[in-house]
């Protein structure tokens, strides 16, 4: 047994995604990535004295459909809070959060593996918050104040609407840890409740780390992991971090309580501050606004709004359909193209079909003319009538490869240019063995070389057989005609 395999790492993950709305948590400020610094900005967002805050109903009902599809509960009563504590990215030195009746409770994310192996990890809670400027400090990388011993701050991001999502510590790999990100990333993605990116900070997520002996039950002292910007930092920063803990248990140490920031450049993480207790925020309800009550009937309303989840996707697109991992991935990353997908499905009732169209010929056309399936001029209707085609065996496989580019082009019904063209297949024993006759007459080279034992040129003869037929002769039948005919 290595060193490794003496330990179990056990993970948590923290994460704040900001949602997606127009305007602003509890103001009517625009909620935009990337505008000049304090050009968002309104009496209320800036915490000017007598200002009111507004809930943003917009993110109420994100948070809302955020919580059905992991499948927590929307209790009928939730608050806001003041979380207390100091610090001049907000200007109101308190920010407006939810304490112990956020607006959804419990909640699982299910989450699948490389392998195809699904795992899931309990929420401890996920709560709607207001976001905090953004500060950069001298001597960071922004060009504009290096050297300089000040900060600056800008206000746009304070106020913006914020999904807190704590999870259980129910997970003991990086891969795991990465594949519960992508799942839940990929869920608000089609929720439609957040652009989750990384690299604009829309989505940012820190990792609790500990480790213990394999088959105890008690957790260890866990390091708190920041600062990871993608999805390749999170698990690189949690793979080192399980790494250093070994290192310093195995050497006679003691893992201490700490935050550490990881340097993706240096491949490192590096002490941050040490964390011996809990903070006390003070929180207390928000004064300034009223508890939310939300009724059983404007739950259902947005309970019919929820979209076919990843998960559900992946499990039946690998269960039922019997595709593999990289092309149920491949569609679920692709929305538009999974709905396509879905529909041809269900017109032609053959996901094997459906998915060598899909992925293959259709997938390699929107790729060469950048655009996407779902706006070329190929219904699911019609890819519905391609596949009945070739199941009936009235077109071969290269008749049916040539239609689907008409297709694309916007000839509509491949079952209307079958029939205005005659391009069904020939499966008439005499008139294949017509063509197979006359070719054998005009290449006596390649027969004679047959003869001999260059079997090879069988293929030579097949194509100039398939080509008399104009590509409409059956393939299969042409084969075993020729090898009568030449022995
Ligand atoms: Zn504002």
């Amino acid at each position: 047994m290595s060193v490794m395999e003496k330990y179990e790492a056990v993970i948590g993950i923290e994460c704040h995604v900001e949602l997606k709305t127009e305007s602003k948590m509890f103001c009517g400020c625009r909620n935009v990535f990337g505008a000049e610094p304090n050009t968002n900005v309104c009496p209320v967002c800036l915490a000017l004295p007598g200002a009111l805050p507004v809930p943003n109903a917009a993110a109420i009902e994100h948070m809302i459909r955020a919580g059905l599809a992991v499948g927590a509960t929307i209790p009928t009563f939730s608050k806001f809070d003041r979380k207390n504590y100091f610090y001049p990215d907000m200007p109101k030195d308190y920010q407006i959060s939810q304490f112990d009746m956020p607006i959804t409770q419990g909640g699982v994310i299910r989450y699948w593996l490389e392998d195809g192996r699904i795992g899931e990890c309990r929420l401890t809670r996920i709560h709607l918050e207001e976001d905090t400027g953004k500060s950069t400090h001298a001597g960071s990388t922004d060009g504009r104040i290096a050297g300089s011993t000040f900060s600056l701050v800008d206000y746009n991001r304070a106020g913006v609407p914020l999904m807190e999502c704590v999870s259980e510590p129910e997970i003991h790999s990086a891969q795991e840890a990465v594949a519960f990100l992508e799942s839940f990333r990929r869920t608000l993605l089609a929720l439609g409740v957040s652009d989750v990116k990384m690299e604009e900070g829309s989505l940012r997520c820190d990792a609790n780390v500990s480790i213990r002996p394999l088959g105890a039950t008690e957790l260890g002292t866990k390091a708190e992991i920041k600062n990871m910007n993608s999805f390749r930092s999170v698990q690189r920063a949690i793979e080192s971090e399980i790494a250093r803990q070994i290192e310093i248990v195995e050497s006679g140490g003691r893992v201490v309580q700490e935050t550490r920031g990881w340097d993706e450049a240096r491949g490192v993480s590096v002490s941050m501050r040490s964390k011996e207790q809990a903070h006390d925020y003070r929180y207390f309800p928000d004064p300034d606004l009223v508890p939310l009550e939300i009724g059983a009937e404007r739950v259902n309303a947005l309970r019919a709004t929820i979209p076919p989840l990843p998960i559900e996707r992946f499990e039946r697109y690998t269960g039922t359909y019997g595709l593999n991992v990289k092309q149920a991935t491949q569609l679920i990353d692709n929305g538009s193209l999974a709905e396509f997908f879905d529909a041809c499905v269900r017109v032609s009732k053959n996901p094997q079909s459906a998915t060598n169209f899909v992925l293959g010929d259709l997938s390699r056309l929107a790729n060469e003319s950048g655009i996407a399936v779902s706006d070329s001029g190929v219904s699911p209707e019609h890819v519905g009538e391609l596949i009945a085609l070739v199941e009936s065996k009235t077109i071969n496989s290269k008749i049916a490869k040539d239609l689907v580019e008409r297709m694309w082009k916007g000839d509509g019904s491949p079952k209307a240019i079958v029939e205005r063209e005659g391009l069904a297949q020939t499966s008439d024993p005499s008139a294949i063995e017509g063509f197979v006759l006359a070719v054998i007459e005009a290449n006596p080279g390649p027969v004679a070389e047959y003869k001999a034992g260059k079997t090879n040129v069988a293929g030579f003869l097949v194509g100039q057989i398939m080509k008399a037929s104009k590509g409409k002769a059956d393939p299969a039948l042409v084969q075993s005609l020729l090898k009568a005919k030449l022995e």
